[in-house]
């Protein structure tokens, strides 16, 4: 068993009735982790994604979840309203079988980082920019084991060796430090 140490739980709510699609929160998302940091914006670089159909009314915001290297062999469909949606319409993982949650050049994968800053954002950006107050954010504290934490690390980090080798992981950790530096 490993030390127990508290951490910080944060979440981001998202309330489906309330987003009007304006996208706003792709936008700054982008922005923010442009390098250097607001010098571009383009959505498909945000990690949220509203996912819309205007046919059906709806706009659900999805964020950037884990890295998969693999397909899943299951695939789920939701009937919401008796409307039926696409198979991973709504899967937040960044996954071979689709382009979401992709850098656009690079093909590496994107997840939600919670805006991490230095200073920290008094809340992520995409629950600042959304005016209809779709994204809501709360925080709790929680007690973790510290030991299972490093053990779930480690197996990302060798999938995604795997898949784009050391060195274009290592440049894009580089990079990355770099632009919160900047
Ligand atoms: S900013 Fe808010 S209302 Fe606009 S698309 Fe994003 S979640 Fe929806
Ligand atoms: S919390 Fe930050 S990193 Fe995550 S989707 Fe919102 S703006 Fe992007």
């Amino acid at each position: 068993m490993g030390e127990k140490k508290k951490k910080i739980v944060k979440t981001i709510k998202v309330d489906v009735d309330k987003c009007n699609g304006c996208r706003a929160c792709e936008v700054i998302c982008s922005a923010f982790h442009a390098t250097p940091k607001y010098s571009s914006n383009n959505p498909a670089r945000s990690r949220i994604r509203v996912i819309h159909d205007p046919l059906k009314d709806v706009y659900v915001p999805v964020y950037a979840g884990e890295y998969t290297a693999a397909e899943c062999t299951g695939r789920d469909k939701y009937t919401i309203d008796g409307k039926e949606y696409d198979e991973c319409a709504f899967c937040r993982a960044s996954c071979p079988s689709r382009d979401l949650f992709k850098e656009p050049d690079s093909d590496l994968p994107l997840k939600c980082d919670m805006c991490e800053d230095d200073p920290p954002q008094k809340e992520p950006l995409c629950v600042q920019w959304c005016i209809t107050d779709a994204l809501t954010y709360e925080e709790r504290e929680e007690e973790v084991e510290e030991e299972v934490e490093r053990e779930e690390m480690e197996i990302g980090l060798e999938s995604l060796a795997k898949k784009h080798g050391m060195q274009k992981i290592m440049d894009t950790f580089a990079r990355m430090s770099m632009s919160k530096k900047g």
